[in-house]
């Protein structure tokens, strides 16, 4: 009798000790690939290119980032600091065409998994190397295709059909259901979209109706103010962009009946545009309409999948013990200095969208401008999740801003460091420290190093460098002050090991032999 009140009490305390401690937060972690913050109407900027309503509610129910920075500004890179918490001289993942993850190295959802938390990926990977600490994965080999994809689920390839918006989607949502309930979750959702060559659904083709879209005020950028790296790259709508990318070529995968949708919308403006035979700035212009096009329609179907994921996470009650990200791997140029594609240390590139809701802690409609970066991330989910944050992660966790209380030491320079060169788009090796107001950075690793100083509250757009102005003495040196410290702090080796740059030679305009060229070319971005 007496053992049994013991027991009675023991379960009881147990049952209090439950009670007393919430269940762990479930992580949906939707992602994207080079979606602009630019081209999200929540970010309310410039243009107002697209609304993207779903995405929005997430912002309305909590808090919009505005300056979240990517430490090194390319799909793979990115995505290996998501996973490790590390920059890439640490994890071993600098650049797209050679390096390969290390799958043994200890991650985000490696941590949750051991915490009890059941854990799957589907979509884009990126990383080469098979998917580790997930119960459940299914990715697109490489870059993936917007269209009927190859896929690998657990390690087996398998051909599903349809867009690929759609199918990353339904595979979140089908895992969703099937889940163990008992159990938190992290989903990481990763689309391919709104990534190059920027396919749109076949129900979106005419989505805009032949909108004229408004053009950046640096369309023709000349790159005067600034040195050699700006005007040597390979990435402008002028000169880089191929057929392919305004569909004059269509993207491979389709089926006949899929073909034919896409030739009845593109055909006929394709015609139109051969008969013009546009030069110079009207081809230019003609680009960036059939650009804007093209990738905002890719847009809507993410934006479309986000809205999918939010009602089912509320029909099913599990919005109030989920916390939701929207991001994408880094940002990306809508024309901005004539620009597309990324990896500049330069806004429009650096900072890519963050929004975050969880209810009960986000303030609905919270702006921030604190400077946090995609290192942050996995901290900040095991902070959420209960779970001791390693001290090799070189990032912090954001849950205390998500709270509405910024740490008083929290981080006011920020490093970044890009590698790969010279293929594919020629931006030289650089790298630089970040503040509120200023970027200081050097280019180096071509044998033409120089330095560059912007002053964003005078030069918004980052067209003049004032690293030689007598003014900017003091701001200079205490930068290079924060750039010796944080360089110091973060461990970044003085000699970059040549093969972090890439493989050299081998992508695109260098005359590379062909079949090299293409297996680079599926790695490439
Ligand atoms: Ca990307």
């Amino acid at each position: 009798m007496k053992s049994l009140l013991a027991l009675g009490g023991a379960l009881f305390a147990a049952s209090v000790a439950l009670a007393a401690t919430p269940r762990p937060p479930n992580i949906v972690f939707i992602f994207s690939d080079d979606h602009a913050y630019q081209a999200i109407s929540a970010y309310g900027e410039g243009r107002k290119l697209l609304p993207t309503p779903n995405i929005d509610r997430i912002a309305k129910a909590g808090v919009r980032f505005d300056r979240c920075m990517v430490t090194n500004s390319i799909c793979g890179p990115s995505r290996a600091t998501i996973l490790t918490g590390k920059y890439s001289h640490l994890n071993g993942f600098p650049n797209n065409s050679n390096s390969t993850f290390d799958g043994s190295q200890v991650t985000f959802p490696k941590l949750l998994q051991k915490a009890g938390y059941q854990t799957a990926i589907v979509g884009k990977w990126h990383l080469v190397s098979e998917p580790t600490g997930f119960d459940f994965w299914q990715i697109l080999p490489g870059q993936g295709v917007y269209y009927n994809p190859p896929m690998l689920k657990m390690g087996e390839r398998i051909q599903v059909q349809g867009y690929t918006t759609d199918i990353i989607t339904d595979v979140s949502l089908d895992w969703l259901k099937i889940r163990d309930k008992s159990k938190p979750f992290l989903l990481m959702a990763q689309h391919k979209a709104p990534h190059r060559e920027w396919s749109p659904a076949l129900r979106h083709l005419n989505f805009d109706r032949d909108r004229v879209y408004p053009e950046p005020p640096t369309l023709f950028d000349d790159y005067s103010g600034r040195g050699l790296a700006e005007h040597d790259q390979d990435m402008t709508i002028a000169k880089t962009m191929n057929d392919r990318d305004v569909k004059l070529t269509p993207p491979p995968g389709m089926n006949p009946d899929q073909r034919k949708q896409w030739d009845a919308y593109y055909e006929p403006r394709n015609a139109k545009y051969r008969a013009a035979n546009l030069q110079g700035k009207d081809l230019v212009r003609w680009r960036y309409q059939r650009y804007m096009h093209d990738y905002l329609a890719t847009i809507k179907a993410v934006d479309e999948s986000v809205g999918r994921i939010l009602d089912y996470l509320e029909k099913e009650g599990l919005i109030d013990n989920t916390i939701i990200v929207y991001a994408a791997d880094q940002g990306f140029y809508l024309g901005e200095h004539g620009w597309f594609d990324k990896r500049w240390i330069f806004e429009e590139s650096l900072r890519t969208p963050l929004l975050v809701s969880w209810k009960g802690v986000t303030k609905p409609g919270t702006v921030n401008r604190d400077l946090v970066s995609n290192l942050d991330f996995g901290e900040t989910f095991l902070d959420a999740a209960g779970v001791q944050i390693p001290a090799e992660m070189q990032g912090r966790s954001v849950v205390p801003i998500l709270r509405g209380r910024t740490p008083a030491d929290w981080r006011k320079a920020f490093y970044y460091q890009y590698y790969e060169w010279p293929t594919p788009h020629r931006v030289r090796p650089h790298y630089g420290v970040v503040t509120d107001r200023y970027k200081l950075v050097r280019f180096y690793g071509t044998g033409e190093d120089y330095w560059e100083l912007f002053d964003r509250e005078k030069d918004p757009l980052e067209l003049k460098s004032v690293y030689n102005d007598a003014a900017y003495a003091s701001t200079k040196a205490q930068l290079e002050k924060d750039l010796v410290r944080l360089r110091q702090e973060l461990k970044v080796p003085e000699q970059i090991p040549p093969e972090w740059f890439g493989r050299r030679g081998a992508g695109d305009g260098t005359g590379a032999p062909k079949k090299q060229k293409q297996k680079q070319d599926k790695k490439a971005e």
